[in-house]
C-alpha cells in the first residue's frame, strides 16, 4: 500500500458498525462475500458471488467499495439493472451507509447517480427550440393532444427541476414527448461549445458523479461506458455489477440496431433541413423501399439475404452516405454555431442509419449487398447447402420484428455473442464483481462466465448460500401426472390443476405464466370457478397489482415475464408458486435460436447452453419469489412435468434452491392446507 493512503479499519468492523445501525443481524453469507469482495479488489481478480435472498447483499459489497475508495480515492461504479435497485441504493442504502461510516472514514463517503444523457433535460434544446422529430402524421388527434400536454408539465416543470432527471417528473411521460427535450450523448454539441454547457444537467450529473466514492449507475450505460471512445462515467477501477444476471441481455439491447420506415424518416427530416433536396429524396426514396418489402416479409430471422433486401440495404446504405457527404465537414460546426445543433443530430441519425444498413449486409457476409440471394422472394430462406460453415462464421443476426400499432415492421441486428466485446471492453482494464442472488445455474457459474466471455483461470466464483432453511420452509412440487405443456394454450387439466392447489391455499398465489395468453386464459377459466379474487397482469399497472396483492392474503396474482422477477411480496400474501411450464425461449425468438444453432454448428450443445440455461434462470428466478424473509414459508409448483422427467431436467433442479421435494398432488395440497391454517 503507498505511504499516504490513510489507515482504515478492516471491512469486518465497518460491515458489523453498518449492519448495527441499520437494525439489522449479522450473516456469515453477508461477512464471507464483504470478504471476499475486499479480497477482489485487492488482488485486481474478477470474482463473480451468487448471494441468496435475504443475505444482504448490497452492505456486503458497498462496505468494501466504499472502504477501497477512501483508501485509493477513485470511485466505484455500482452498475444495476432495474430503477428499482437503482432507488433502494440511492434513496435508503447509501445515505444509512454514509451516516453509518462517517466517524470510521477520512470523510463522509459521498454517493451519487448516473444516468445517460437522454435522460436529463437539455437546456439548449429547450432554449434553441430545436425542431421536432416526430412525423405528426402518423399520430392520431387524441394522441398528440396527450402529447401537447405532456409537452406543458415538461416545461412548466423544466423552471422549477435543479437536476433536470426526467424521473422526477410525475406522473412521467412519454419517451415522445421527452425527445423533443432531450438529446444523446451522440447528439450532445460537448459543453465547451454549447451555449447552455456551464449549466447543463447532464454535465452537473457528471460533476457530481466525479467526486463521488460510489456511482450507482445501470448495465446500459456502463456498457457505453466500456463501448464508445468517449468517457461517460468517471475514471474508476472497480465495477461491482448487481443483478449481474441480466448483463448480457442488457448489452445486447444496447448494441442492437434497427431500421424501419421510421428510423429513416427521422433521418430524412433531419438532413432534409441542411442538405439539397434531391439528395434526401433518394434516402427517402430508399426508405419507401424498405417499407414496400418489409410489409410482405414473414416476421422473424433472416437466414439468407433476399436480392430484393441486399439491394435496398445497399441503397439505404449509399443514400445515407450522400446526405452524410453533403452535410459538409464534421469540425464546421464552429462557423456556423446557430445550426451545429441541428448538424449534429443529422450526422447522429445519417451515421446510424449508414452503419445499420453496413452491418446488416455484413452479416451475411463480403460484399453481401452485391451478391444476395437470387430468388430474392423471402425473408426467410432455407439453405441448407453450406448452412453449417455459414452459422460457423456468422457474427450477428438480422431478423424481421412485425409492426405493432404506430410501430412499424423493424429489421434489427445484433451480435450473436457480446462475450468477446465484454472482455475486451468491459473486463480488460479494471476489477469487476458480479453478482445476484441466480449465478449458478444447473450447479455451475460456467454458463454465465461463458456468456460474460470469461474464460477458466480469469474470474473466482464464490456461492455464500441463503440464510434461508430452503428444505424445511419450502416445497418444490412437479406435477408429474400432467400431460406435457402442448402448443395449444393451456391443457385442461392444468386448469383443474391450479384449482385445486390455489383452493387447498386459501388464495395467495402467484401465478408465473410462460406468455401472456395463458395467463389470461387461466384467469378467465378460473375468475368462474373460484370465489378468491384474480388479478391479472394488464389490468392495472403491474405495481398496483403487485400492491393489492400483498395486501389481501385471499387475492391471487397471474402474469408473465415482469412477475418472474419482479415481485417481492414477504408473509403470507405469498404462499405459493405457480409455474405453467419450463420457460424455454420461443421457438420463433430470433436471437435464441441463432444463438443455438451457433452452438450446435461449433461443436457445442446449442440447447443446454442457451435454452436450458435460458430457462434455468428464469426458473431461479421465478422459484425465487417465494421466501423473502426468514418467516416465510410455502410450495412453488411447476405444472410441466418435463422437470422431473426430462434428460436435461437435473440440470435446472440443480439451479432452483434446496426445497423438499415432491411429485406428490394430495401431500402438497395438505401441506398448503395446514399453512393456510397455520398463519
Ligand atoms: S451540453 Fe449537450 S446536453 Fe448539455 S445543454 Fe448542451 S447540448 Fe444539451
Amino acid at each position: 500500500m503507498p505511504k499516504d493512503r490513510p489507515e482504515l479499519p478492516p471491512v469486518e468492523e465497518l460491515l458489523a458498525t453498518a449492519v448495527t445501525a441499520l437494525g439489522g443481524v449479522e450473516r456469515p453469507g453477508q461477512v464471507k462475500m464483504a470478504q471476499a469482495v475486499r479480497d477482489a479488489v485487492e488482488s485486481e481478480e474478477h470474482l463473480a458471488v451468487q448471494a441468496g435472498t435475504g443475505t444482504g447483499k448490497s452492505l456486503a459489497y458497498l462496505v468494501p467499495a466504499i472502504r477501497h475508495a477512501a483508501e485509493s480515492g477513485d470511485a466505484v461504479v455500482v452498475s444495476t439493472a432495474t430503477i428499482a435497485l437503482q432507488r433502494q441504493l440511492v434513496d435508503r442504502d447509501l445515505p444509512r451507509l454514509a451516516d453509518a461510516l462517517e466517524g470510521l472514514l477520512p470523510h463522509r463517503p459521498e454517493f451519487a447517480i448516473l444516468k445517460g444523457r437522454r435522460n436529463y433535460l437539455c437546456r439548449h434544446k429547450m432554449a434553441a427550440g430545436m425542431p421536432e422529430d416526430e412525423d405528426d402524421q402518423l399520430f392520431d388527434p387524441r394522441e398528440v393532444s396527450a402529447t401537447g400536454r405532456m409537452v406543458q408539465r415538461i416545461q412548466e416543470w423544466a423552471n422549477e427541476t435543479e437536476t433536470g432527471d426526467r424521473d422526477e417528473i410525475v406522473p412521467g411521460v412519454s419517451d415522445q414527448a421527452w425527445r423533443q427535450f432531450s438529446v444523446t450523448a451522440r447528439e450532445c454539441l460537448g459543453a465547451q461549445r454549447c451555449p447552455s454547457g456551464a449549466d447543463c444537467f447532464a454535465e452537473l450529473a457528471r460533476e457530481r458523479a466525479g467526486e463521488a466514492d460510489v456511482v450507482v449507475t445501470n448495465h446500459a450505460l456502463l456498457a457505453i461506458d466500456a463501448m464508445e471512445d468517449f468517457a461517460v462515467l468517471p475514471e474508476h477501477d472497480v465495477v461491482v455489477v448487481d443483478e449481474a444476471h441480466e448483463l448480457v441481455d442488457r448489452v445486447t439491447s444496447v448494441v442492437t440496431g434497427e431500421l424501419s420506415e421510421s428510423t429513416i424518416g427521422l433521418a430524412v427530416r433531419r438532413a432534409g433541413r441542411l442538405v439539397e433536396q434531391g439528395v434526401a429524396d433518394r434516402l427517402q426514396e430508399s426508405g419507401e423501399d424498405l417499407r414496400a418489402l418489409l410489409a410482405v416479409a414473414p416476421p422473424g430471422r433472416v437466414d439468407t439475404l433476399p436480392q430484393s433486401l441486399g439491394m435496398t440495404l445497399a441503397l439505404i446504405r449509399d443514400a445515407a452516405f450522400a446526405c452524410i457527404t453533403a452535410l459538409g465537414p464534421r469540425n464546421k460546426d464552429k462557423d456556423d454555431p446557430e445550426n451545429a445543433g441541428l448538424r449534429k443530430a443529422a450526422f447522429t441519425v445519417l451515421d446510424d442509419v449508414h452503419d445499420t444498413a453496413q452491418r446488416m449486409l455484413d452479416a451475411f457476409g463480403p460484399a453481401a449487398g452485391d451478391d444476395a440471394d437470387e430468388s430474392g422472394d423471402a425473408a426467410n430462406g432455407d439453405h441448407a447447402g453450406d448452412a453449417r460453415s455459414e452459422e460457423v462464421h456468422r457474427a450477428e443476426v438480422v431478423w424481421l420484428e412485425e409492426g405493432r400499432g404506430r410501430v412499424p415492421p423493424t429489421l434489427r441486428v445484433a451480435p450473436l455473442s457480446v462475450g468477446g466485446m465484454l472482455r475486451d471492453k468491459l473486463f480488460g482494464d479494471r476489477t469487476v464483481v458480479l453478482t445476484s442472488a441466480t449465478l449458478a445455474l444447473g450447479g455451475s457459474f460456467d454458463s454465465l462466465a461463458r456468456q460474460w466471455g470469461l474464460g477458466k483461470g480469469e474470474w473466482t466464483g464464490l456461492d455464500v448460500g441463503s440464510p434461508f432453511d430452503h428444505p424445511r420452509r419450502g416445497i418444490l412440487y412437479v406435477a408429474t401426472h400432467l400431460p406435457q405443456p402442448g402448443r395449444d394454450g393451456l391443457p385442461e387439466a392444468y386448469v383443474d390443476e391450479i384449482a385445486e392447489l390455489i383452493e387447498a391455499a386459501g388464495g395467495r398465489t402467484l401465478g408465473l405464466f410462460s406468455s401472456m395468453r395463458a395467463a389470461k386464459a387461466a384467469t378467465e377459466a378460473l375468475r368462474e370457478r373460484l370465489d378468491v379474487p384474480l388479478l391479472c397482469q394488464g389490468d392495472d399497472s403491474t405495481s398496483q397489482l403487485v400492491k393489492q396483492f400483498a395486501g389481501d392474503p385471499a387475492t391471487c396474482l397471474f402474469g408473465t415475464l415482469s412477475l418472474w422477477q419482479g415481485v417481492d411480496v414477504p408473509g403470507p400474501s405469498l404462499t405459493l408458486v405457480i409455474i405453467d411450464r419450463i420457460p424455454f425461449p420461443r421457438p420463433d425468438d430470433p436471437l435464441a435460436s441463432a444463438r443455438q444453432r451457433h452452438v450446435a454448428a461449433t461443436g457445442g450443445n446449442g440447447f443446454m447452453a442457451v435454452a436450458a440455461t435460458h430457462a434455468a434462470l428464469l426458473l431461479a428466478q421465478g422459484a425465487g419469489r417465494l421466501l423473502r424473509s426468514m418467516d416465510d414459508r410455502g410450495v412453488v409448483a411447476v405444472l410441466d412435468p418435463r422437470l422431473a422427467t426430462a434428460r436435461y431436467s437435473g440440470f435446472l433442479l440443480n439451479s432452483l434452491p434446496p426445497f423438499w421435494r415432491t411429485t406428490d398432488p394430495a401431500k402438497v395440497r395438505d401441506a398448503l392446507r395446514r399453512l393456510t391454517a397455520g398463519s
